[in-house]
């Protein structure tokens, strides 16, 4: 199936085909129609399946929607706006990935959202400062990110699409309990995407707590 049959706009279909994608992976084929209808998705995915841009492409779409509705003509309001969209990774190295997938792909389809990079093991000032200016997508290590908000400097109560990523790895590394307190301080309605490489019983258990009435995608 070819990229222009799964429901994304013109502007995100011309950014994959300039990142050399030909075709999308198994996993895209399914989870990008899902995520775009508005769909909790939980999918068994590996590293190489294609997966960042499996959640990317839609979060894309459905920001500069929402951008698009609550803007008023002729000005800017990136600077004032919420965090809408939380990736939540494992290490500083997947974040340093997912953010760059994201940050190609915004640069190819012309958008101009704000995305922020946030883990830990480095000076935690210049992230403050760069989260001044807000974010529309956060990517974060989930300690770092309860840092950043304990020093208020940015909200995530305005989180309407929540990604987990690896999250067997996120629970091998021992982040249950700052999981538990970030999803306290998620509103309770958002749509929420989980990808794990294996589903033991803590990822499930930690799948069924976070999903409601997922699609499914095993591939
Ligand atoms: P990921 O599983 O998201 O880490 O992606 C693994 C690799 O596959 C990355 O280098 C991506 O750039 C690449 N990739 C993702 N989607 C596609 C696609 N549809 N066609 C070709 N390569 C892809």
């Amino acid at each position: 199936m070819p990229f222009s049959l799964l429901g994304l706009q013109p502007s995100l279909i011309r950014a994959v085909s300039q990142k050399g994608y030909l075709t999308p992976t198994a996993i895209q084929e399914a989870a990008i129609p899902a995520i775009l209808q508005g769909h909790d998705v939980v999918g068994s995915a590996q590293t190489g399946s294609g997966k960042t841009a499996a959640f990317a492409l839609p979060i894309l779409q459905l920001l500069q929607d929402i951008q698009t509705e609550n803007a008023p003509p002729g000005r800017d309001t990136r600077a004032t706006r919420p965090t809408r969209a939380l990736i939540l990774v494992p290490t500083r190295e997947l974040a340093a990935q997912v953010g760059e997938s994201i940050q190609t792909l915004m640069q190819y389809s012309g958008q101009s959202l704000k995305m922020k990079t946030l883990f830990g093991g480095v000076s935690i000032n210049p992230q403050m400062m760069a989260l001044r200016g807000g974010a529309d997508i956060v990517i974060a290590t989930p300690g770092r990110l309860l840092d950043l908000l304990d020093h208020n400097a940015l909200k995530i109560s305005a989180v309407a699409m929540l990604v987990l990523d690896e999250a067997d790895r996120l629970l091998d590394l021992g982040f249950a309990d700052e999981i538990g307190r970030i999803l306290a301080l998620l509103p309770k309605h958002r749509q929420n995407i989980f990808f794990s490489a294996t589903f033991p019983p803590a990822v499930e258990a930690l799948s069924k707590k976070i999903l409601n009435n997922p699609k499914r995608i095993a591939i």
